[in-house]
C-alpha cells in the first residue's frame, strides 16, 4: 500500500514540554517515563516552537508563563503555522482565573491544568489528548481512501496531482501520470453481476499497489478508471511500468468468470524533466492517450512526452 503513514505504528508518541522551569522538566520527565512516550523539552518560547515544527510532536504540554516568549504567544504561533497548527497543546499553568483558560481555549489549547498538578490526572489526560489525536488522524487519512479499492480517492488525487506537478516543474524533475480504465467494464457488469464488476476493480487495485513503487501515487479516479501518479519517472519508464500492469491484468484468472479476461486500456503523458505544463493540460494529454488506446483496440498502452518548457531549455543549457 502506498498510503504515507506520517509515523510507523510502532514508533513512540513524541510529547513536547514547554516551561522555563527545569524542575517541572525534571518531574514529568520521570513520571512520564512509564507511559511509553518520547519526551523532549524545550525551556523557552522560542525554542518549543522550533522543536515543534522540527519533531511533529503527538503533544505538546506548554507552560503560559514563561519569560520574552509566553505560552500565549507560543500558541500562536503554532495555530498560525500549517505544520503545527494539528498539535494538540495542553496548558500547564499556575494561572488559576477563568480568563487565562478561556483565552487558552480560544487559542486553541485541547486542555488546561493547573499547577501544581496532581500527576496521575495530567497522565490521563496526557493519554486521552493522543488518542484523541490519534482518531483524528486516522479519520482523515480514511476521508482520502477510495472504500471499494483501497487506493487514495479522486479528491486526494487533486490536491496531490497539483503538488506534483508543481514539484517536477519546480526542479526540472522527470514526472509521469497514467490514466486507465477497464476495457468493456459495462459488460462484465451486465453479464456476471456486479459482485463481479467489484472483484475487477478490487483486482485491479492490487495489480497496481504491487506495481509501483513507495513514493508513486495509486488512485481510483472513478468507476472504473485508475490513475498513477509516478514521480521521478520520465514517460518511456512509465511505459515499461504499465506494460507490467497491463499484461498481469490480461493474466489474471477471475474466479467469477474464469472464461471471460479482463483487460485494460492505458493513456501516458509525462516528461523527462523541465515542463511547465499546467496539472490539467497534464491530465489532459494522458486523456487523450487513453482514448487512442480505446480508440485502436483496447487492450494497449498509448504514452506522449510533453513539450520541454523555454526556461527548462535554458536551464539545461547552463
Ligand atoms: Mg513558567
Amino acid at each position: 500500500m502506498t498510503l504515507d503513514a506520517s509515523k510507523s505504528a510502532d514508533a513512540k508518541p513524541i510529547v513536547l514540554i514547554v516551561d522555563d522551569s527545569p524542575d517541572v522538566h525534571r518531574l514529568l520527565k520521570a513520571r512520564l517515563r512509564v507511559e511509553d512516550l518520547d519526551v523532549h523539552s524545550a525551556e523557552d518560547g522560542a525554542a518549543g516552537v522550533a522543536l515543534a515544527k522540527s519533531l511533529h510532536p503527538s503533544l505538546i504540554l506548554l507552560d503560559l508563563d514563561m519569560p520574552v516568549m509566553d505560552g500565549y504567544e507560543v500558541l500562536r504561533t503554532l495555530k498560525d503555522d500549517q505544520s503545527t497548527m494539528n498539535i494538540p497543546v495542553i496548558i500547564l499553568s499556575g494561572l488559576q482565573n477563568a480568563q487565562d483558560k478561556v483565552t487558552a481555549f480560544d487559542l486553541g489549547a485541547v486542555d488546561y491544568v493547573t499547577k501544581p498538578f496532581d500527576i496521575a490526572e495530567l497522565k490521563v489526560r496526557v493519554r486521552s489528548a493522543l488518542r484523541m489525536q490519534q482518531l483524528i488522524q486516522m479519520l482523515s487519512q480514511r476521508a482520502q481512501i477510495d472504500g471499494l479499492s483501497g487506493l487514495w480517492n479522486r479528491r486526494y488525487f487533486d490536491t496531490r496531482w497539483t503538488e506534483e506537478v508543481s514539484r517536477s516543474s519546480r526542479h526540472a524533475r522527470a514526472l509521469s501520470v497514467a490514466i486507465m480504465d477497464l476495457d468493456h467494464f459495462k459488460s462484465i457488469n451486465d453479464t456476471y453481476g456486479h459482485p463481479a464488476g467489484d472483484a475487477a476493480i478490487q483486482g485491479t487495485a492490487r495489480i497496481l499497489q504491487d506495481a509501483v513503487r513507495q513514493s508513486d501515487v495509486a488512485c481510483r479516479y472513478g468507476g472504473e478508471e485508475f490513475v498513477l501518479i509516478l514521480t521521478d519517472t520520465a514517460p518511456k519508464d512509465a511505459l515499461v511500468l504499465c506494460e507490467r500492469i497491463r499484461a498481469a491484468v490480461e493474466a489474471t484468472a477471475w474466479p467469477m468468470h474464469p472464461d471471460r479476461k479482463v483487460t485494460i486500456s492505458i493513456g501516458v503523458a509525462g516528461s523527462a524533466g523541465a515542463c511547465d505544463a499546467t496539472p490539467d493540460a497534464w491530465l489532459h494529454a494522458a486523456d487523450q492517450n487513453l482514448y487512442a488506446a480505446k480508440k485502436s483496440g483496447r487492450n494497449r498502452i498509448v504514452s506522449s512526452e510533453l513539450p520541454t518548457s523555454t526556461t527548462g531549455k535554458l536551464r539545461a543549457a547552463g
